[in-house]
C-alpha cells in the first residue's frame, strides 16, 4: 500500500484529505508542522507528500528543500486560493503540482493519482522519445503517430517539441514563450493557447490514455504522459 504524508496543520482539513485518501486505498500518515513533517518524511518515506505552505513553525518551502535534497518524492503544494506567487514558486523549487484551497477533496484525490501515475511508459532511444504510440525525434524535428509522421505549422512544432521535453511538468505561458517567439515577443498570451488548440488537434489520434496536453488553470500547459500500469 502506498502511503501519503500531509503536512497541515489544520486539523479539519488534515482529517477530511485523510479520510478520503484512505477510502482512495492509500495509508496516511499525519504531520502537524515543518518540523514533524521533515522527521516523518524520513522515517514514514512515503510515495506522496501533501504539504502545506502556511505551518506553524516553518513554511513549507523549507520543507520542500529538506525533500528535494533527499529525494525525488512527488511533493503537492497546498497553497492560498489565488496565490500565483505561491504556484509559480512552487513549481521553481520542485513541487509536483499545488491546490489552491478551499478545495474540494474528491479533487486532491484526482490530483494525487495523476501524479503518482509515473511516466513509466516512455521509452528513449538514440535521441527519440516513445510517448506510447507517439514518438518524438527531438533532434530530426519529427513527431509520428502509430508511425505517421505528424504535419506542424514549425512554431507549433518548437512548441510542441518544448513541451514534450518536459513531460509532465507544468510551463508557464511566459516560459513557453521566452523559449518558442523569444524574449522580444511582444504579443499576446493568446498566441500560445491558439497554439495549444493547433497542436491538440494534430494530437487528436493519440490515445487519451496515453497523454494529453492538459491546461492547468490561471498557470500554463503540461504534456502529460499516463503510465499504462
Ligand atoms: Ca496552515
Amino acid at each position: 500500500m502506498r502511503t501519503i504524508l500531509i503536512v497541515e496543520d489544520e486539523p479539519a482539513i488534515s482529517r477530511v484529505l485523510k479520510a478520503y485518501l484512505q477510502r482512495a486505498g492509500y495509508a496516511v500518515e499525519q504531520a502537524w508542522s515543518g518540523e514533524e513533517g521533515i522527521r516523518k518524511f524520513d522515517t514514514a518515506r512515503p510515495s506522496l507528500v501533501l504539504l502545506d505552505v502556511m505551518l506553524p513553525d516553518q513554511d513549507g518551502w523549507n520543507v520542500l528543500a529538506h525533500i528535494r535534497e533527499r529525494s525525488a518524492c512527488p511533493v503537492i503544494m497546498l497553497t492560498a486560493l489565488g496565490d500565483i506567487d505561491h504556484k509559480l514558486q512552487g513549481f521553481n523549487r520542485g513541487a509536483d503540482d499545488y491546490l489552491a484551497k478551499p478545495f474540494v477533496a474528491e479533487e486532491v484525490v484526482a490530483r494525487v493519482n495523476a501524479v503518482l501515475r509515473r511516466p513509466t511508459y516512455i521509452v528513449e532511444h538514440d535521441g527519440i522519445t516513445c510517448f506510447g504510440s507517439l514518438k518524438v525525434d527531438f533532434k530530426g524535428h519529427a513527431v509520428f503517430l502509430h508511425g505517421v509522421r505528424l504535419s506542424f505549422t514549425p512554431r507549433d512544432l518548437s512548441l510542441f517539441l518544448f513541451l514534450a521535453r518536459h513531460p509532465n511538468q507544468t510551463l508557464t505561458r511566459e516560459q513557453l514563450i521566452e523559449h518558442v517567439w523569444g524574449l522580444d515577443y511582444e504579443g499576446s498570451d493568446r498566441a500560445v493557447d491558439l497554439a495549444i488548440k493547433r497542436i491538440r488537434k494534430v494530437l487528436q489520434h493519440w490515445p487519451a490514455s496515453e497523454g494529453e496536453i492538459k491546461t492547468v488553470r490561471g498557470l500554463g500547459y503540461q504534456f502529460c504522459v499516463y503510465s499504462q500500469a
